[in-house]
C-alpha cells in the first residue's frame, strides 16, 4: 500500500494523472477490501456504518446497502451502543483488540469473533474508526476439542494412581465385613466403612469432573481450600513419585470469582508437570499469597527446568518433552486464565527449577 501511495504522490504535477491514480487507488483499495476474509467495516462519529466489504455482508448475512447509514448495535452486536468498545474508540482514539466476542448474523445465531477497532482520521482528529473482524467459529470448536483431550488424557495419567488409591479403602472395607460375618460387630466398623465409602466416592467424582466435558459456571471460589482439594487429588500421584508436595497460605479465605472445575484443572495440570520435572526426594511448593487485587499462586519445583529458548513456546499446543505428553496442559491452562482475567508468567532455569506465577483478581476479601 504504501509503495503505492508515494508512486501516485510523485504524479502530483499533472493534475488529471492525479485524479486518474486516486481514482486507480480507490479502485485497488476497492479491489482489496472484497478480496478478503476478513469483515472490514467503517463507523462514522455517530457510530453509525459508513462502508462494508463483501466479507462483513456474507458474515454478518445482511446486505451492504442494508448496512450502509444503520448502527450496528442491537442489531449484529448484541450491546448497548455506550457500553460497546467500538464508540470507547471513537472517543478516546485508542485502538482495542477483542478475541471473545460475539456478532448476531440475520438469522439470529451468534458466532465467535475476533475484532479490532481502530480510529480514522483527517487533519488530526478523529473521523470515524474501521473495524476488521473475523469469524473464530472453528478455533474456538478447536479450542474445546483440546480441552477435552487434555482432560482425558489428564485422567488417563492419573488413572494408575486412582485406582490405587480407591484399592486401599476397598481392602479396608472387606476386612470389616469379613468381622461382621464372623460376629464381631461394632458401631465403629461402620463409621469406618462409611468413611471408606465417602473417600471412594469423593475420588470417583473428581475422576469424573476430569473426564466428563463440564458447563461453564462462574462463582466465587475459596481459592485456597480448592488448591488444597487438588493437592489431595494428587497425593498418590506425589507418593508413587517421591515428590512431596507442600501448600502454604496466609490468605486461606481469598476469594476470586471463576468455574472451579476448570480451576482445578490448571493447578492440576500446573502441579502434575512440577511433580514430572521432579526427581525423588525433591519437594514442590504451592503458595498462596495476596499482591494488591490479586490472589497470587505459586507452583515451584527444583527439577529440571526449561531452557531459556523453550520458554517462549510454552502454551503452544503440542509443545512436549514428555514421551507420553499431550503438549496440552499449558495451552489449556493459559486459555483458562486468561477467561478468568487473570495472568501467567513462568520463571525458570535449567537444572534449578521452575515457578509458574499465576494471578487472579480477588473478589471479596474477608481479611479486609
Ligand atoms: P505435557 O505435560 O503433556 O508435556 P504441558 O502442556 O503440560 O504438556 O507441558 C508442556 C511442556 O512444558 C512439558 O512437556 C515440559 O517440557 C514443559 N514444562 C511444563 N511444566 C514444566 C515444569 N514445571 N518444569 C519443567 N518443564 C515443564
Ligand atoms: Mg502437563
Amino acid at each position: 500500500m504504501a509503495s503505492f501511495l508515494t508512486y501516485v504522490i510523485e504524479l502530483e504535477d499533472s493534475e488529471k494523472r492525479t485524479t486518474f491514480n486516486f481514482k486507480q487507488l480507490h479502485h485497488q483499495s476497492e479491489l482489496i477490501l472484497s478480496s478478503l476474509t476478513e469483515g472490514v467495516f467503517g463507523l462514522d462519529l455517530d457510530g453509525n456504518i459508513s462502508f462494508v466489504n463483501p466479507a462483513s455482508s456474507r458474515l454478518i448475512r445482511v446486505d451492504a446497502d442494508q448496512l450502509i447509514g444503520r448502527t450496528p448495535f442491537e442489531t449484529f452486536i448484541k450491546q448497548r451502543r455506550e457500553e460497546s468498545e467500538l464508540i470507547h474508540t471513537l472517543t478516546d482514539g485508542k485502538t482495542r483488540t477483542n478475541n471473545d466476542g460475539y456478532f448476531h448474523n440475520s438469522n439470529g445465531t451468534r458466532f465467535p469473533v475476533e475484532y479490532t477497532v481502530k480510529a480514522m482520521y483527517e487533519d488530526g482528529n478523529i473521523s470515524g474508526a474501521i473495524v476488521t473482524f473475523k469469524d473464530i467459529t472453528e478455533r474456538k470448536e478447536s479450542e474445546k476439542y483440546m480441552l477435552q483431550s487434555e482432560k482425558l488424557s489428564l485422567a488417563g495419567q492419573l488413572a494408575a494412581g486412582i485406582a490405587h488409591e480407591i484399592r486401599n479403602p476397598l481392602t479396608s472395607i472387606k476386612g470389616f465385613l469379613q468381622m461382621i460375618k464372623a460376629g464381631y460387630q461394632k458401631d465403629s466398623y461402620i463409621d469406618i466403612m462409611t468413611k471408606e465409602l465417602d473417600r471412594i466416592e469423593l475420588i470417583a467424582s473428581e475422576l469424573l469432573l476430569l473426564a466428563k466435558p463440564q458447563i461453564n459456571q462462574y462463582k466465587p471460589v475459596e481459592i485456597g481450600h480448592l488448591l488444597k482439594e487438588v493437592v489431595s487429588i494428587l497425593d498418590t500421584e506425589s507418593i508413587m513419585n517421591d515428590v512431596e508436595v507442600t501448600f502454604f497460605s496466609e490468605y486461606e479465605d481469598l476469594i476470586i470469582n471463576g468455574d472451579p472445575n476448570q480451576i482445578k484443572q490448571v493447578f492440576l495440570n500446573f502441579i502434575k508437570n512440577a511433580i514430572d520435572a521432579s526427581s525423588k526426594g525433591q519437594n514442590v511448593q504451592i503458595k498462596l499469597l495476596k499482591e494488591e487485587e490479586h490472589a497470587l499462586i505459586l507452583v515451584k519445583d527444583y527439577g529440571v527446568g526449561i531452557p531459556e529458548e523453550k520458554l517462549g513456546q510454552l502454551g503452544q499446543p503440542f509443545y512436549s518433552t514428555k514421551e507420553k505428553g499431550t503438549g496440552l496442559g499449558l495451552m489449556v491452562s493459559y486459555n483458562i486464565i486468561e477467561n478468568h482475567r487473570g495472568q501467567i508468567s513462568v520463571k525458570s532455569k535449567l537444572n534449578e527449577g521452575t515457578t509458574f506465577e499465576v494471578r487472579f483478581p480477588i473478589v471479596v476479601n474477608l481479611d479486609t
